[in-house]
């Protein structure tokens, strides 16, 4: 099967074209990041409009890679939510309207549970139900036991910020130039690189979360990192013009970080083992922030300690695309999880309960 997928739930604009073993055979991906930067963060009308602009050309281009026409699809998959919903209206406008036109296979897809699964695409097939799973993203943070498709019990998750964002506001609060440096990925990226150069020491951090009452909760927490690198600037404790300041905070952050995640992995593996009673197969981390190699070592090592393999997708697929969105589409049309033609979109729905959320017509 071939399988087209659209995204637009945040500030990419992506599409792809993915073959049932795992084969991408076009992608297009329209990043918005200059747009929104200026601004300090996303503006959602900003991000919408960009997309209605975008949209058509990134199908087309899509199809024209493929040297496909819309009748070698054989199902469009679509982004359905969470998200920010005038974003989310575009790309599902864009996906019902093809799929009912060309007589497609529509599938509405949970962008989370599209990065969760995007570590099992492949002729491979590594990753076997079930699968802990740490999402680590830029809207979210959390541990889950996928069981299935469209079956999840989540763990943990962030109590504050996500993961993404803390990366985001310290990477703003020590001023990376990271447009200037044209690096994908966003701030978080920018601020990976800069930690190669610098000495996490200098700097302690407090760890999150860290008091007798949290220290065995499996959620997550970066506001204290985030308030104290805060408080660090306001002291003057470091000088943001220095390169050296720069690359020694971005270090100590990185590295508090994936300290807290690995942690927190901890509990969420006992906490599948105990209360679920599930014998995971594999650990999988995926979102933006998985594509971080600090992070990634972090998790890798507390996976060893288990016997159990580490897999991440490829970190240019750990960010949001459209292959994510078209494999979800492959896997749940091999399940028959298909959607009608005027299905909506959905702000916030949360991961666990995909299974209860069924087709209601609208009045
Ligand atoms: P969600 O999937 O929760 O809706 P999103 O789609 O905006 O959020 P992603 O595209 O999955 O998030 O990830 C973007 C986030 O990942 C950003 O916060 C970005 O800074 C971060 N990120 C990307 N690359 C890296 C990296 N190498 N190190 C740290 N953070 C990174
Ligand atoms: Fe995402």
């Amino acid at each position: 099967v071939r399988v087209l997928g659209l995204e637009t739930s945040c500030d990419d604009t992506a599409a792809a074209i993915v073959t049932g073993d795992g084969n991408i055979l076009a992608e297009t991906n329209v990043h918005q990041h200059k747009v929104h930067e200026e601004h300090g963060g996303i503006v959602p009308l900003l991000a919408a409009d960009r997309h209605l602009q975008k949209i058509p050309l990134v199908v087309r281009e899509t199809l024209e890679k493929a040297e496909m026409r819309m009748e070698d699809v054989d199902a469009v998959a679509v982004t359905r939510g969470p998200g920010l919903p005038a974003s989310l209206v575009v790309g599902l406008a864009a996906g019902k309207t093809l799929a009912a036109v060309h007589a497609k296979p529509l599938i509405g897809v949970h962008h989370m549970e599209a990065h969760a699964l995007m570590a099992r695409m492949g002729a491979e097939q590594k990753v076997q139900f079930p699968y802990l799973c740490l999402l680590i993203s830029g809207g979210h943070t959390l541990s889950l036991v996928v069981h299935d498709v469209n079956h999840h019990s989540l763990i943990g998750q962030t109590r504050d910020e996500s993961i993404g964002v803390a990366f985001d506001k310290v990477a703003r609060e020590i001023e990376l130039p990271w447009i200037d440096a044209q690096v994908g990925g966003g701030p978080g990226a920018a601020l990976e690189q800069m930690a190669r150069e610098g000495n996490a020491a200098r700097f302690p951090m407090p760890m999150p979360m860290n008091q007798s009452t949290t220290a065995r909760d499996p959620g997550f927490s970066f506001s204290g990192i985030m308030s104290h690198v805060a408080r660090m600037r306001e002291q003057r404790a470091f000088d943001h013009t220095c390169r050296q300041d720069q690359a020694d905070l971005a270090a100590a952050f990185q590295q508090t970080a994936a300290k807290h995640l690995q942690k927190k992995a901890a509990l969420a593996l006992a906490h599948a083992a105990d209360a679920l009673n599930t014998r995971v197969t594999c650990m999988v981390a995926s979102g933006g922030v998985a594509s971080n190699q600090a992070v990634r070592q972090s998790l890798s090592a507390l996976a060893r300690r288990h016997s159990l393999p580490l897999i991440c997708p490829p970190p240019r697929l750990c960010t949001d695309n459209g292959v994510m969105i078209a494999w979800a589409g492959i896997e749940r049309l091999r399940r028959g999880l298909l959607d009608p033609y005027d299905v909506d979109f959905i702000q916030r729905w949360p991961l666990d309960q995909l299974k209860q959320m069924p087709y209601v017509p609208r009045e």
